[in-house]
């Protein structure tokens, strides 16, 4: 299955989209996660991106698709794919296109998860981070690990994201507006779209993810 899901930062895109992958067995492709990873690295692309990143803009659409290309390229990604936070413009979804048809393939679906705006604000600004893996996600007030700023699940550092400050969270929800919801009308066009709540229990939510996909194949 060729999936991208799409939504308000703080929808639980992250966290959805490890399950999601997992159950469908198809890797799961951020963008958000393999810019922070070049920064980590350091490497010249994370150098471009960081700054952008942390006043919650895009990163330019020069560094990013090329970016999203070269990870859809590799051996694992051929026979699908769930990609989070990828397009997140009406240039990258074009730039998707062309992609696939130069490789003669099609999405199955593209997921959208509704949450209402204050919800979005009271958990990006609790929520904590893994340094391993940015889908090991908690909340300091509905999601609390076991021992403060660790990891239930694998022990690592709990963080809290540069980008997930109130300020920058504000911007990044006005940049969602402005610039992500118009793919959801892009590609409604193709007659792709699965709208689900994102409200509720993480298990739950996949469990709506899965069925709606599944719907959305029959
Ligand atoms: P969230 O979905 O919670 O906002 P992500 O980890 O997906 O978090 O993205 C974090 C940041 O990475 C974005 O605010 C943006 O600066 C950058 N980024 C991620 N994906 C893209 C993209 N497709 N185009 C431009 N910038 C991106």
């Amino acid at each position: 299955m060729r999936i991208v899901l799409v939504g308000p930062p703080g929808a639980g895109k992250g966290t959805q989209a490890a399950y999601l992958a997992k159950n469908l067995s198809i890797p799961h492709i951020s963008t958000g996660d393999l810019f922070r990873a070049n920064i980590s690295q350091g490497t010249d692309l994370g150098k471009q991106a960081k700054a952008y990143m942390d006043a919650g803009d895009l990163v330019p659409d020069e560094v990013t698709i090329g970016m999203a290309e070269d990870r859809l390229d590799q051996a694992d990604a051929v026979e699908g794919f769930l990609l989070d936070g990828f397009p997140r413009n009406v240039n990258q979804a074009r730039a998707l296109d062309g992609y696939l048809e130069r490789n003669a393939i099609r999405l199955d679906g593209v997921l959208d998860l509704e949450v209402p705006e204050s919800e979005v604000v009271r958990r990006i600004a609790g929520r904590r981070t893994c340094r391993n893996n940015s889908a090991h996600t908690f909340h300091v007030e509905s999601r609390k690990p076991k021992t403060d700023g660790v990891c239930d699940e694998c022990g690592g550092e709990l963080y809290q994201r540069s980008d997930d400050s109130e300020q920058t969270v504000r911007n990044r929800i006005e940049v969602y507006h402005r610039e992500t919801e118009p793919i959801i009308e892009f590609y409604k066009q193709q007659g792709l779209v699965v709208t689900i709540s994102a409200l509720g229990p993480v298990h739950e939510v996949t469990q709506r993810a899965m069925d709606a996909l599944r719907r959305d194949q029959a």
